[in-house]
């Protein structure tokens, strides 16, 4: 394990705490990263001062009232948003998803109770060192995710942790502790009660990792309480495409279509933005992809950079083609195209010349496909001469 070096605002807003009187601690994930010697995305903070106090002390700098409910407020110093949070501990949660109600608590101990798993229940600041109740170091150095306390308790309070558990263990390659992992597949029905942008994001993060296809077999059945749509599809193409989500999920239904992948992600409030590229690409994936005329007929169809994708997935699912020899063309072929709006030609030029209406439309899209055939060059003489000779 590495050693934690804090980050100078991070010390600064420990020892003022500190310096006054009160107790104060990194948390949770930037504790595991900082561990594991990853740069931590963002610092938290733990505190045993109220959120009134902690406004008070830091009442020289931005402080917004971020969370209050739940005992965080946000200071931010060099535009770096740090979120202090009050020592709690969460009391029933009748919703599976929500404590009903946040009781701060007086100790560190208390707090770190509460938080999800042993990797993410750890505290530290200079003075004290690292705070580790629940061993997780030692899950951390032989890569275990163990719920904090009993994992039936804890899927059964917030079943949001059933997604979370296999979202740690995914992103780092880590097995799941015994216990907690049956509690995993016992308490799956519980995931009816988190909202479905809920489960996509979790989901969204393991079908990113790089293990996406073990941890999805394994716990398939899990996923498929939610996700109904995934029985039958094929994870195993994860693996042959990059990590971008859409490409990912376009691997997930290229075996399957387009139309149920659309219906998937629509039922699980995907962006239109992730659904229009997963479904261009599912919608050509059929199409050729040989001739320098398919290439620029795909450009023009979905983009450039979504043809590129589209040569990896037709790779994913084992097209017969010469991927080296394509890519390399694609290279080649997106320096000189000729998009249909640097065509130079347009529909003046045409009225000009006594077209009309739908005529010009007309015109255009043929020499535009002239052009993709390289069959015209995209010279303004030469598509208007084509133009009176096509006209004859
Ligand atoms: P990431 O790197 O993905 O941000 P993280 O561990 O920082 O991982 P967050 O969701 O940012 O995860 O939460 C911060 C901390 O809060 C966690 O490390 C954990 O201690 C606690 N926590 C978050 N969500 C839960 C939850 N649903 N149940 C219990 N504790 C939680
Ligand atoms: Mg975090």
């Amino acid at each position: 394990m590495k050693n934690i070096k804090l980050p100078e605002d991070v010390r600064m807003i420990l020892n003022r705490f500190h310096d006054n009187g009160y107790e104060a601690f990194i948390v949770g994930g930037c504790v595991r990263d900082a561990l594991l010697g990853d740069q931590p995305k963002d610092y938290d903070i733990t505190t045993n001062a109220i959120p009134m106090q902690t406004e008070e002390l830091f009442h020289d700098l931005k402080v917004v009232e971020t969370g209050i409910r739940h005992g965080t407020v946000t200071v931010i110093i060099n535009r770096e948003p740090y979120e202090i949070t009050t020592y709690r501990t969460d009391v029933k949660y009748s919703d599976h998803r929500h404590p009903d109600e946040v009781r701060y608590a007086l100790t560190l101990d208390e707090d770190l109770s509460r938080r999800d798993f042993t990797v993410n229940a750890m505290a530290y600041n200079e003075e004290k060192g690292l705070i580790d109740k629940f061993n997780g170091v030692k899950d951390l150095s032989e890569g275990v995710i163990r719920c904090v306390g009993d994992p039936d308790t804890r899927f059964n309070e917030d079943a949001l942790r059933i997604l979370r558990c296999i979202r740690f263990a995914s992103r780092y390659g880590f097995n799941i502790e015994k216990n907690t992992e049956s509690a995993l597949f016992r308490n799956r029905e519980l995931l009816r009660y988190v909202s479905v942008e809920r489960v996509a994001s979790e989901f969204n993060e393991i079908i990113t990792s790089n293990k996406a296809y073990e941890y999805l077999s394994e716990y398939r059945i899990i996923f498929e309480t939610v996700m109904p749509q995934l029985e039958d599809l094929d994870f195993s193409l994860l693996g042959k495409v990059n990590r971008r989500l859409y490409m990912r999920l376009s691997a997930l239904f290229v075996m399957d279509d387009s139309l149920s992948a659309v219906s998937m992600l629509r039922h699980m409030h995907y962006s239109n933005k992730i659904i229009d590229e997963v479904s261009a690409l599912l919608d050509h994936v059929d199409y050729p992809l040989e001739t320098d005329y398919d290439i620029r007929r795909m450009f023009f169809e979905i983009g450039i950079k979504a043809t590129g994708d589209l040569l990896s997935l037709k790779k994913a699912r084992g097209d017969d083609l010469d991927y080296g020899v394509i890519r390399k063309r694609i290279r080649e072929l997106r320096k000189s195209f000729i998009a249909r709006d640097q065509m130079n030609i347009n529909g003046d030029d045409l009225m000009i010349l006594g077209y009309r209406g739908r005529e010009i439309g007309q015109i255009l899209d043929d020499l535009y496909e002239q052009i993709l055939r390289d069959e015209i060059k995209n010279d303004h003489e030469e598509l208007m001469k084509a133009t009176l000779k096509g006209s004859n």
